[in-house]
């Protein structure tokens, strides 16, 4: 696997395999890695000539200056792990090296008719700003064919999919279903910051997700919503933040069942204080 700190050193490189007309494969990631991240490596791996993974923990998409302090960093069993998944390439890029003096602040101007501003838009502001910035960075920087996100982020995945298509940028998104651990807990960099109490409850996430699926158009979208945020606020280490049923497409808030379209429910809870953030087709 080749390693590149550098844009310049990586745009060198990917410049000979553009005018070879190789497919690219895209794998932004903030490290800390686990099977999760690697099941986009793995698919990449299987769609693309050769397959990037960054690691770049990006300032701008937190809102919270504790929990990037905080932001667990493995940069070496990174490499190790993606040495064994033949990943081609590694971009870990400094903060100095992704935003040039005065780019700080520049995001490109998009409608994203909504969706940016609702659920994890309302309790993390500026969140899909930042992410917007460094997706259309890295990608003007990896100009790949496809990239990999994971639904495990589903709105993070819309609003990315919404960018390229109002850019008009020659990528194909990808999205990746959610890798869980054994008792359902969906794969996430933050789990190890979690105490054992709250580990060994935080599988009771998925658990009332699932039953929550097979009482959708059963009851009403507003009963259903209510049901789930009690039961998980009933669990002494949980603090849900929001549940939302909405449209698959447009995120749009549902409040009455659809049978032409898909929705999905969603939930962000805190576990001891460590936000999680889940989501399940209905
Ligand atoms: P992150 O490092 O958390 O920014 O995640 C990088 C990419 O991996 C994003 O596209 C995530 O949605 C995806 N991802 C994170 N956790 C999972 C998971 N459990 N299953 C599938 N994809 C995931």
């Amino acid at each position: 696997m080749q390693v590149f700190l550098t844009v310049r050193e990586l745009s060198m490189f990917l410049d000979i395999l553009l005018k070879a007309k190789k497919k690219i494969g895209f794998v932004p990631t903030m490290g800390a890695l686990h099977p999760g991240h690697l099941s986009l490596i793995k698919k990449s791996a299987e769609e693309n000539d050769i397959t990037v993974c960054s690691i770049f923990v990006n300032p701008t998409q937190f809102n919270n200056s504790s929990d990037l302090a905080n932001y667990p960093r493995a940069i070496e069993s990174d490499t190790a792990m993606l040495k064994v998944v033949a990943c081609d390439v590694l971009f870990a890029p400094s903060i100095e090296e992704i935003y040039r003096q005065g780019e700080v602040n520049s995001t490109p101007s998009i409608d994203f008719q909504g969706i940016e501003v609702v659920m994890e838009g309302v309790y993390r502001k500026e969140h899909f700003k930042g992410v917007v910035q460094v997706v259309k960075r890295l990608f003007d920087i990896v100009r790949p064919t496809n990239a990999y996100f994971g639904e495990k982020d589903y709105q993070q995945l819309v609003v990315i999919k919404k960018m390229v298509k109002s850019l008009k940028l020659p990528i194909s998104i990808i999205g990746c279903y959610i890798v869980r651990e054994v008792d359902g807990l969906a794969m996430s960099s933050r789990n190890v910051r979690l105490s054992n109490e709250g580990r060994k409850n935080a599988g009771f996430i998925y658990k009332t997700l699932l039953v929550a699926k097979q009482n959708a158009h059963k009851a009403s979208v507003s009963d259903l919503k209510k049901w789930v945020t009690d039961v998980l606020n009933a669990n002494e280490y949980f603090r849900v933040e929001y549940v939302e049923i909405a449209d698959s497409t447009t995120l749009l808030s549902t409040h009455e069942w659809q049978q032409s379209s898909s929705q999905r429910l969603f939930v962000a809870v805190f576990v001891d204080e460590i936000r999680l953030i889940d989501n399940i087709v209905l």
